[in-house]
């Protein structure tokens, strides 16, 4: 950061003229260049409560200044942990006054998938930037419509797909760029864990559960990002094992996708069975990463005998530290609403394709 202080100065002429200036200019010239971005955390559930919050107790450059919550009785506990001032704390009625609040910089939206485009909008029209979690939102208008108000308010808008920030899965993202094997010939992609829940809004189609979202993106980006390529069509199955759970949305997807260079893909995900993997077979070589979307450990071998096994304290912090630095940067996102929009596209065609039981065009 201290180097990014010394460009913007050198950028602009900041320290030859600072003398003419008053100290209260001085000082509110510097706060415009903050070292750290202040973060709101809305929706104080298991993600923000377990993996986020203490991820942002070891990034350098943001950290966590507020929350949003519906659950008043939450508050004390993470007033006590985080060191949270009463000014920066809102619930989903206020949550616009965050507009006039120069400690927070980023607001970054945890909860339900419905609720996603509705809060991101709400964000982007306070000014403030946009982190968002996965799956983006449940349509491919609600993700339109989240983009454009974040250029409408000329903010940035990030979402939150850890993976793509840990080295293990770049490694084979650099792969798709450089073809040290050749062409993609087959993708082979699984995503999946046990819940044992029943009335979560995992199982509920009005909040944006089932598990194509949750986890069938794991599944879908590993192929997406392992070929560098977008799908062209699409052919998949539902699958139930536990009705009396899963009849507003699905446990289970098998998903066939077909990529322009003549790629192919078989993606599963699942409610009901563990699974975490991805094999890339090319012409003249494979990858296989197992496992591919844990929060930590994820890791894998290449057929020339490299091994990918790069330690990483932790993906959110990674995560919220490279959006952050793009922030302070004025640089693209690295994971933009855009490619949470790819994602959503196919997921409708996974849908579409389901229930017509045939091959969908993207
Ligand atoms: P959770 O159920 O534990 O928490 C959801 C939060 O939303 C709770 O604080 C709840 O009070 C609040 N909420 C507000 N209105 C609600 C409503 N009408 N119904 C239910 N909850 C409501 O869920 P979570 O696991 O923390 O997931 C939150 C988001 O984070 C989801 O988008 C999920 O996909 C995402 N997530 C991402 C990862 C990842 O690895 N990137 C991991 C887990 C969750």
């Amino acid at each position: 950061m201290a180097t990014n202080r010394r460009n913007f100065i050198k950028k602009t002429g900041f320290l030859a003229t600072a003398s003419a200036f008053s100290p209260n200019i001085l000082l509110s010239a510097t706060k415009a260049k903050k070292e750290k971005l202040g973060v709101a955390l809305v929706g104080l559930g298991y993600y923000s409560t377990d993996l986020l919050a203490p991820a942002l107790q070891l990034t350098k450059n943001c950290e966590l200044k507020g929350i949003v919550t519906g659950s008043p009785h939450k508050i004390p506990k993470w007033k006590k942990l985080y060191n949270i001032k009463d000014k920066n704390i809102y619930n989903y009625q206020n949550f616009e006054q965050i507009a006039n609040n120069n400690e927070i910089d980023v607001i970054y939206i945890v909860l339900p998938p419905s609720m996603h485009s509705e809060y991101s909008i709400r964000a982007a029209n306070t000014g403030k930037h946009v982190w968002c979690e996965k799956p983006m939102a449940p349509s491919v208008s609600e993700c339109e419509a989240m983009i454009k108000a974040c250029e409408v308010n000329k903010v940035k808008l990030a979402i939150g797909y850890r993976c793509q920030h840990d080295p293990n899965i770049q490694a084979y993202m650099k792969a798709a760029k450089e073809k040290p094997f050749g062409k993609v010939k087959m993708v082979s992609s699984a995503a999946g864990y046990f819940d044992g829940r029943s009335t979560h809004w995992k199982q509920k189609k009005s909040l944006g559960g089932g598990a194509m979202g949750d986890m069938g993106v794991y599944a879908l980006q590993g192929a997406r990002l392992a070929t560098g390529e977008e799908p062209i069509s699409v052919i998949a199955k539902t699958h139930t094992t536990r009705p009396e759970i899963y009849h507003e949305v699905e446990e289970t997807v098998m998903f066939q996708l077909e990529f322009p260079s003549g790629a192919l893909a078989a993606c599963h995900t699942s409610f009901g069975i563990r699974m975490s993997h991805l094999q890339i077979d090319y012409e003249k070589g494979w990858i296989k990463i197992d496992p591919h979307w844990k929060y930590a450990g994820n890791k894998g071998s290449m057929s020339n005998g490299t091994i990918i096994d790069f330690p990483l304290e932790s993906q959110q912090a990674k995560q919220m530290d490279d959006d952050a630095y793009s922030i302070l940067n004025d640089m693209p996102m690295m994971v933009p609403g855009e490619e949470g929009l790819r994602d959503i596209r196919v997921v409708e065609a996974v849908f579409k394709s389901a229930a017509k039981n045939c091959e969908i065009k993207i």
